[in-house]
């Protein structure tokens, strides 16, 4: 029997663990763990990620400090505004939702943030930490979808996984996380010769790339954990599928033969704000020099 793995559920229960440690921190230390969330322009796509954000930091018993900046803000604008919120000692987490107007260096905005606060994990000294093994903040995503791999199989020692896709945002962390949890880990890209071959040794198969259902269902390991990262919406050309949302992976062949599968949606997407929410604890915790 597959395991569909719920990602609402997980979610669902991380962020009521998030919560109860809120207020145990609130409680403690007189001040709620605050997360800012900036928004630069007016993206339809982003303007709902911020707003889940919000919605879900208060329910999380946290602050949330939005700001909402027009979309012709200057580069040195929006680098003062990180800088503001690094001094502020009301605020544990700093994110800047992307993409970022072009005018604007999206990785010189990464890399202003504090990496105390980098909830977002994207700064180089916390990707260096990930890699060093040292204590930091990861990205979302891939700690998302690692306890979403965790929620079915404890131990990892010696599988093989391998994720497709190399992004700094997704592939790169999750491949560290992985071989941090024992597993041997292969990195697949859009230059690997016989993708199929490589998923096919595959226990767990990451799949990270933003192209609906690559990954097809003979791809898939007997028994394999399958992970899909990836959220597609397709053309409104596609008669019954029109705007349907889609992983990177053909669900519906895929779970014939995985012994465990996210779906799109449901999967990794609910995990990322809950994971997001409990970064920004970690870095209040670290911040008044308290422990989990
Ligand atoms: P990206 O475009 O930065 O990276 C895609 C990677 O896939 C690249 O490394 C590229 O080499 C590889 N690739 C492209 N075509 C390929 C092919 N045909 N075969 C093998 N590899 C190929 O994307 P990203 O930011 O890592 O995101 C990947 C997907 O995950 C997207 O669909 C994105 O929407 C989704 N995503 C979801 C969440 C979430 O919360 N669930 C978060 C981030 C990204």
């Amino acid at each position: 029997m597959t395991t569909i793995i719920d990602g609402k559920a997980v979610a669902a229960a991380l962020r009521a663990d998030v919560a109860k440690d809120a207020i145990a921190f609130t409680g403690k230390y007189g001040r709620r763990p605050g997360l800012a969330v900036v928004l630069v322009g007016n993206d339809p796509a982003s303007e709902v990620y911020v707003g889940s954000k919000v919605r879900l930091t208060r329910e999380a018993e946290m602050s949330s400090f939005e700001h909402r900046l027009p979309a012709e803000t200057s580069e040195a604008d929006l680098l003062a505004l990180v800088q503001k919120l690094n001094e502020d000692d009301l605020v544990d987490g700093i994110l800047v939702q992307l993409p970022v107007p072009r005018h604007i260096d999206s990785g010189k905005v990464i890399q202003a943030i504090d990496p105390a606060k980098d909830v977002d994990g994207l700064h180089p000294e916390n990707a260096g930490r990930l890699m060093a093994g040292l204590p930091g903040l990861a990205p979302c995503t891939p700690l998302g979808s690692m306890l979403l791999i965790e929620s079915v199989q404890k131990d990892l020692s010696g599988l093989h996984a391998v994720v497709i896709g190399r992004s700094v945002l997704v592939g790169k962390p999750i491949a560290q996380m992985l071989l941090a949890a024992n597993a041997t880990v292969t990195m697949a890209h859009s230059r690997t010769k016989d993708l199929p071959a490589m998923c096919r040794s595959a226990d767990i198969l990451v799949a990270a790339v933003g192209v609906p259902e690559l990954v097809k269902g003979d791809w898939i390991k007997p028994g394999a954990i399958v992970i899909d990262v990836g959220i597609n919406r397709l053309p409104p050309s596609e008669g019954a599928n029109k705007g349907r949302l889609v992983g990177d992976v053909a669900f519906d062949e895929a779970k014939v033969l995985a012994g465990a599968i996210t779906p799109v949606p449901g999967g990794v997407g609910p995990m990322t704000i809950a994971c997001l929410l409990q970064n920004t604890l970690t870095a209040a915790r670290r911040r008044v020099g308290a422990t989990a």
